[in-house]
């Protein structure tokens, strides 16, 4: 049966068709409300961005998403979890780091109106074991803690490509995004035969002291498997867990992970996605997604390029596989923004798919989560778009006093003059031919 995903598009002209408003819009729709009680903890997760990314989600989202959710009586927290080491100067890699980040990025209890907060602890260690026997590759999974005691889930994502996933949405806002550390090891395969732990090794390839980069590559290994010598790298295989710290530093061929590493990561993605679901609870999920700053990398880069194909709109669903996929095809059915890494990678034209070409580095399928999700019983790729039409502009009106701005302001601009008296001295004679 088809999944129902509730859809708006990007274009605004008016207080009821800003996205913040057209976000809570789909919400309404798609009657993710009714899965919170009074009382309910509710869990949104989002992405807090890496440190010097900017395409993340702007704040007020979360903030008009946890405005809403008190308002029907729930407790609200946002959260984001720690990541694995990934690069050398990752931002979010313990809970410290990741409160800095995400402060700095405008996510805090101020911002909010709800505490943010690392999901995972401080080192990324507090966790909920799941079983997964319907899993495609994970046979368990690791959720971190204060999503997996929640609730009520509510993953509200930043819709992109990334550089691994092939594409970042719904899924792997939970396939990766809610799993804790180890649980985020466990999708990348960490410690198995598709894992950075299982890589060809050729050290004659290594330049050792003589190479520009070689203090990077000897500092990066958390279990210092990884250590340069004169003319040479060391790798002591048997130490590597795959934790992936060094994947973005030895890029030189040094190192060669299993070709299927990739592929077999990235469908993983759908097996931690329903460790999470089964955490919360199927019917305690909802999934609201923005294609808004589509850019070809994940908001975990340190960075953001382009935006490959212009902004889409605001989607929600309580499918996380149905949202995904309508997310996908709006993109395919897009024409790619000019000068965009869309176009260098020959997937311009309208009815393309981009993902694969723009944003994975090993030009793995867009299908891969998506496969993934229907092998485990996650959700379905068979879906009905419903357009949604914007709701009364009267509700998105400043929440804080609501009374229009004249009878607001009577009682101050009597108590106080405002503007001078007898107007401003200006040139009021100004030939304005001159300036146009
Ligand atoms: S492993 Fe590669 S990048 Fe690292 S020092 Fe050797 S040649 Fe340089
Ligand atoms: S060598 Fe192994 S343990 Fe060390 S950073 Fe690379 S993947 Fe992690």
């Amino acid at each position: 049966m088809a999944s129902k995903v509730y859809f708006m598009n990007d274009r605004s002209a008016s207080a009821e068709t800003s996205l913040v408003s057209k976000m809570l819009t789909v919400f309404d729709a798609a009657d993710l409300g009714s899965l919170i009680e009074p009382g309910n903890v509710v869990a949104i997760k989002l992405h807090c961005g890496e440190y010097n990314n900017t395409a993340y989600l702007r704040p007020v989202y979360a903030r008009a998403l946890a405005d809403k959710i008190k308002s029907l009586g729930g407790r609200p927290f946002v959260c984001d979890t720690t990541t694995l080491p990934y690069a050398a100067y990752s931002s979010r890699a313990t809970a410290l780091d990741i409160m800095l980040t995400a402060e700095r990025n405008g996510l805090n209890s101020g911002t909010l109106g709800c505490p943010f907060i690392c999901a995972d602890g401080y080192l990324g260690t507090d966790d909920t074991r799941i079983d997964l026997p319907e899993g495609v590759i994970l046979k368990e999974a690791y959720i971190a803690k204060a999503i997996a005691l929640a609730d009520v889930l509510i993953a509200l994502t930043h819709f992109k490509g990334h550089g691994g996933g092939v594409f970042g949405g719904a899924i792997k806002n939970l396939g990766i995004g809610a799993q804790s550390k180890r649980g985020k090891m466990n999708v990348h395969q960490g410690m198995g035969t598709f894992g950075i732990n299982a890589s060809a090794f050729y050290p004659h390839l290594c330049n050792g002291t003589d190479c520009p980069t070689w203090e990077a590559c000897n500092t990066i290994c958390p279990y210092g498997v990884i250590s340069i010598e004169d003319h040479t790298m060391r790798f002591e295989a048997d130490k590597c867990c795959g934790c992936a710290a060094c994947q973005g530093v030895v890029t030189c061929g040094v190192l060669e992970a299993p070709m299927e590493r990739n592929d077999a990561g990235t469908t993983a993605i759908a097996d931690g996605a329903l460790g999470a679901v089964k955490a919360v609870g199927r019917e305690k999920c909802g999934f609201v997604n923005l294609a808004i700053d589509i850019a070809p990398a994940c908001d975990c880069a340190g960075f953001s390029d382009r935006s490959i194909v212009p902004n889409i709109g605001v989607f929600a669903s309580k499918d996380p596989v149905a949202i995904d996929q309508a997310c996908l095809d709006k993109v395919t059915a897009a024409a790619a923004i000019p000068g965009s890494r869309a176009e260098e990678a020959g997937v311009s034209a309208a009815g393309v798919p981009k993902f694969a070409a723009a944003s994975c580095r090993w030009g793995s399928s867009e299908f891969l989560q998506i496969n993934g999700g229907l092998r485990n019983g996650l959700g379905t790729n068979e879906y009905e778009l419903l357009e949604v039409p914007p709701a009364d502009a009267r509700q998105f009106v400043f929440q804080w006093d609501p009374r229009p701005v004249g009878i607001r302001l009577r009682r101050a601009f009597e108590k106080e003059k405002v503007y001078p008296e007898g107007g401003f001295h200006r040139n009021e004679a100004f030939d304005l031919e001159l300036v146009r």
